[in-house]
C-alpha cells in the first residue's frame, strides 16, 4: 500500500481538538459469590495523548491491548473509570448528560463491521439521516438534500438511498458508515478497525476517501487498527499501545524509521519483508501477552522484552519525551546494547 498521508500531513494545526489525560477503564470481574472488589481487568490504565485539529492519530497494538476501549471511552460510549477527556477544552467526563449529548454530535465513530453497525430494516438514506433526525439538525427537506450530497461525496449513487444494507457490498456499506458519521459535520471521528473486514483493494479506496474527506472538511481522526501498513498510510502521528498503556508516541515517519521502544521494534519487525535483500536481524517476541487481570509489575512488557534488566521488573517506566522528539516508556535509551 503506497503512502499518501503527506498530502494532509502539514494541514494539521497546533490547536488540540482532543486532550486525553490519564484515561482509565477498569472492569470489575464477577466472581461466583457476587462482585469481587479485588479482581479487575485493567483494560486501559492511564493513557494520555492529544489530537490536533485536522490531524490523524493512529492507535496501534495487538488485539486486546485496550485500543478499542480507549475509542469508546473518549466518546463516553462506555464510562471511564478515571482521567479526563477534553473536547475543545471542555472536560466531557464531568459534564451533564444534556451537555454531553451536544458534544456527541461533534464526536462520531465508524465501526469495524459495517453490517453489524447498521439497522438492517432501515434504508441507506434513513441510516445516513439518522444522526440529523436524532439531533433535529435540519428540516426534512434539508436533511434529504444533505443525504444526497453526502452519499455522492462518499462515492455512492443517489439510487443507493432507497436500498437496504443486505443489498450493498461490504465496501459500499462502510462508505455508508462514513457518510453517517459525517452527516453532522463532526470535529473528531473515531475509526475503529474500519478497513480490516474489507478486501485489500477496497481498503485502499476507503482509506483514500477518509483522507480526501479530512482534506476537505478539516476534521480529526483517531484511527484504531492492528495493521501497521494501514496506520502508516493514514496517520500523521502514531501511538503504540501494550497491555492498557501507550509505550511510544511519535510522528509517523520517525516511528517507522527509528522506533525507540522494544515493543514497537518487534511489531515493525514482525511485518513481512517482500525483498529478501532487505532482510535484517529481527527482534522476535517470545511468550504470550500477559493477562490484563494481573499485569506484570514494573514494566508491563518485561516478561517478553529481550532488553529487560532488573530495574524493569521493579520500576514502571513513564512515557517521557526522548531527544528525538518521540515519547517512549522505557528505561533503556540505546537498544543497540
Ligand atoms: Fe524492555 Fe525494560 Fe524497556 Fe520495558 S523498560 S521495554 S522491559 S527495556
Amino acid at each position: 500500500m503506497s503512502n499518501s498521508s503527506d498530502s494532509t500531513k502539514n494541514q494539521a494545526s497546533k490547536h488540540p481538538v482532543l486532550e486525553v489525560a490519564d484515561l482509565k477503564k477498569h472492569y470489575v470481574l464477577r466472581s461466583g459469590i457476587g462482585w469481587s472488589a479485588r479482581k479487575k481487568v485493567y483494560a486501559v490504565d492511564g493513557v494520555s495523548f492529544s489530537i490536533r485539529a485536522g490531524e490523524t492519530l493512529g492507535l496501534v497494538g495487538e488485539s486486546g491491548c485496550g485500543k478499542s476501549t480507549v475509542g469508546m471511552s473518549l466518546l463516553m460510549l462506555i464510562e471511564p473509570t478515571g482521567g479526563t477527556v477534553k473536547y475543545n477544552g471542555v472536560d466531557i467526563t464531568r459534564t451533564s448528560k444534556q451537555a454531553l449529548r451536544q458534544y456527541r454530535r461533534h464526536m462520531q465513530m465508524v465501526f469495524q463491521d459495517p453490517y453489524n453497525s447498521v439497522n438492517p430494516r432501515m434504508t441507506i438514506g434513513d441510516i445516513i439521516a439518522e444522526p440529523l433526525t436524532n439531533f433535529k439538525a435540519a428540516s426534512k427537506r434539508k436533511r434529504q438534500a444533505r443525504v444526497q450530497r453526502i452519499i455522492r461525496r462518499v462515492g455512492l449513487k443517489e439510487e443507493h438511498i432507497g436500498k437496504f444494507p443486505h443489498q450493498m457490498s461490504g465496501g459500499q456499506l462502510q462508505r455508508v458508515g462514513i457518510a453517517r458519521a459525517l452527516a453532522l459535520k463532526p470535529g473528531l471521528v473515531v475509526c475503529d478497525e474500519v478497513v480490516s473486514a474489507l478486501d485489500v483493494s477496497v481498503q485502499a479506496q476507503v482509506l483514500n476517501l477518509l483522507m480526501d474527506l479530512q482534506d476537505e472538511y478539516g476534521f480529526s481522526y483517531l484511527f484504531i487498527t492492528h495493521d501497521l501498513s494501514v496506520v502508516e498510510h493514514i496517520s500523521h502521528r502514531i501511538a503504540v499501545m501494550y497491555l492498557g498503556k501507550i509505550v511510544e508516541l511519535a510522528d509517523r515517519r520517525a516511528l517507522f524509521e527509528n522506533p525507540l521502544h522494544p515493543y514497537t521494534r518487534a511489531l515493525l519487525d514482525a511485518a513481512p519483508v517482500t525483498d529478501p535483500r532487505h532482510r535484517k536481524k529481527r527482534l522476535l517476541l517470545s511468550g504470550d501477552v500477559p493477562n490484563p487481570v494481573n499485569p506484570p509489575k514494573g514494566c508491563r512488557f518485561h516478561t517478553r522484552c529481550p532488553f529487560a534488566i532488573e530495574r524493569c521488573r521493579i520500576e514502571e517506566p513513564v512515557l517521557e519525551k526522548a531527544d528525538t522528539g518521540h515519547f517512549k516508556a522505557c528505561h533503556i535509551d540505546d537498544l543497540q546494547q
